[in-house]
């Protein structure tokens, strides 16, 4: 059984070195590891020859990280992307996936990596994120986004002159994750970035901070 968590601005910057300790001495596994995210579609296996005991980043820039081991715990830091925490049995996974990150199928990726690893995915947790309503985008990139992931279209059964730009990521994900199979429902953990204060939201306020998911096995 995978353990998880999300934290949220009053746990502090994850972006910051003694709260990258702070959460490492709260997990209680003897490595935790961050990622230089890039929005790309990278992934990197740590295993326990990896790195030293306590916090680490990786050298290449990832935007997910797996593992088959335990006592590694693998953080992605978020101010309104999707934090994803994939626990498949005897492997877990961490993914950032912001809109880039959906259209580059980084999950994707990551759990037909996962299955070539004998998983066997038990859930799929999405922590804190900027919910569709509030995630406006210029309506060719909007458009695109829609033609690939129909149920990110958050004007569907709405009247047209009430429509927006809008991208609905969650949906968007749901729809892929959907691809790769049909009984894997995404579970949701948390507000909305954008709406609630006690998260950073990058969009709302131009934060520089950044909350977490961690997960283990
Ligand atoms: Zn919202």
């Amino acid at each position: 059984m995978a353990r998880l968590l999300f934290t949220a601005r009053d746990f502090g910057s994850l972006t910051e070195s003694n709260h990258q300790s702070t959460l490492h001495k709260f997990v209680t596994t003897n490595s935790i590891w961050f990622m230089r995210q890039n929005h790309g579609n990278n992934f990197q296996i740590i295993t326990n020859k990896d790195g030293s005991p306590g916090v680490n980043r990786t050298d290449q820039e990832v935007d997910a990280l797996i593992t088959a081991e335990p006592g590694i715990s693998l953080a992605v830091m978020v101010a309104d992307c999707l934090p994803v925490l994939i626990d498949g049995s005897s492997v877990v996974a961490a993914v950032h996936v912001g809109r880039r990150g959906l259209m580059n199928e980084i999950t994707l990726k990551v759990l037909q990596q996962m299955q070539q690893m004998n998983a066997q995915i038990n859930s799929i947790s999405v922590g804190p994120h900027i919910c569709g309503n509030c995630y406006p985008l210029d309506e060719a990139t909007a458009k695109s986004v829609w033609l690939r992931y129909p149920s990110s279209n958050i004007n569907s059964g709405k009247p047209a002159n009430n429509s927006s730009n809008c991208a609905d990521l969650f949906a968007g994900l749901q729809d892929q994750v959907h691809s790769f199979s049909k009984k894997l429902q995404l579970q949701r953990f948390g507000g909305c970035t954008f709406e609630k204060l006690q998260y950073f939201s990058h969009r709302a306020s131009g934060d520089l901070g950044r909350q977490a998911g961690v997960i283990s096995l």
